[in-house]
């Protein structure tokens, strides 16, 4: 069942994502014991350099990470996003006539909610890249949101959704003001925006700051094109994205990606599949035997399998500098 609710205050969506969590506990059994388990999850902190990495030990997460996302895998399920196939317990807020917010039955950690589109169309960032930053506006009273491309996270890349998840939950939120500030990261700093190529970080993303919504979208494309000149021409450029809104300034962090996963989870010596969440520093781990295995240099490792090439790096980054510091 969804509410149809015109947002009248803009910053009181978060509000009502809580509020809508909280009744569907109260009378959603399978997400209220999902939830409960989240009380037994594991956290085990990794320090890399000045970061941290904080691996998660949640069972429930299973499904997401080894999600079949291959096309025959798709072909063979009903979308699970779409309306039609919700579960008769979910309900809904829906946002801008375009989505609904529902709450996520399988949280990853805190209040965990998905994003999507009403109209059931391939998971893609042209074209919802500024609804992305409207509902990171909005949510921002709490929450962070994130992005998976439809080949490195997304278990329905079939369905367009975003995902949001309580702020400061991802470690990145916290340490990316030591990566802006290492003059070792290539940085482009402007009066409307500021973009930083920040390497030193094991998940390599490009960070844009801005206050303003158009130099975010102008800066984004100039990335993406960049991007799709590495990838094949007719996909979307493999990326994750984490999205912020704080004192009137969005961050987006892209994280552009090599592979969607790394070989110990082919091999099954570790089960990791990293999207956005795990490029920001929270790397959940559904076996309970993995995060005994995983340590500081078997994520680094995993980082330097999925993330971009020192090759296409330097190729974004003498885009960046074309578009932006040689006039
Ligand atoms: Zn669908």
């Amino acid at each position: 069942m969804l509410t149809n609710k015109i947002e009248k205050n803009e910053f009181r969506l978060a509000d009502e994502a809580a509020g809508l969590l909280e009744m569907q506990l109260a009378e959603w059994e399978f997400l209220k014991a999902n939830y409960e388990k989240l009380a037994d999850i594991i956290a085990k902190e990794i320090r890399y350099e000045d970061y941290k990495f904080i691996a998660l030990h949640n069972p429930e997460r299973i499904k997401s990470t080894a999600a079949d996302v291959s096309d025959s895998g798709i072909k063979n399920r009903k979308c699970f996003l779409c309306k039609e196939n919700l579960p008769v317990e979910q309900r809904g807020i829906v946002y801008d006539k375009k989505y609904y917010l529902l709450c996520n039955p399988y949280p990853v950690v805190g209040k965990h909610y998905t994003i999507v589109k009403l109209k059931h169309m391939p998971q893609q960032i042209v074209g919802n890249i500024e609804d992305l930053l409207d509902l990171t506006r909005h949510m921002s009273k709490y929450f962070t949101l994130f992005y998976n491309g439809p080949k490195c996270g997304a278990s329905a890349p079939d369905h367009m959704h975003f995902q949001a998840i309580e702020k400061k939950k991802m470690p990145l939120e916290d340490d990316f003001k030591k990566l802006i500030g290492d003059s070792r990261n290539f940085r482009i700093d402007k009066s409307r925006i500021s973009i930083t190529a920040a390497e030193t970080y094991p998940g390599k993303p490009v960070i844009v700051e801005s206050e303003h919504k158009g130099e975010i979208l102008k800066a984004f494309r100039t990335i993406l094109n960049g991007l799709k000149k590495i990838y094949e021409p007719k996909e979307e450029p493999m990326i994750n994205i984490v999205s912020t809104y704080e004192g009137n300034k969005w961050s987006l962090f892209i994280f552009p990606r090599r592979e969607h996963r790394p070989a110990e989870f082919y091999s099954g010596e570790l089960i990791v599949s990293p999207a956005a969440l795990d490029m920001a520093g929270l790397v959940i781990v559904p076996r309970k035997e993995d995060l005994d295995k995983i340590d500081r240099d078997k994520l680094i490792d995993i980082y330097k399998q999925v993330s971009f090439t020192k090759e296409y790096y330097e190729f974004l980054k003498k885009k960046l500098f074309e578009k932006y510091i040689r006039v």
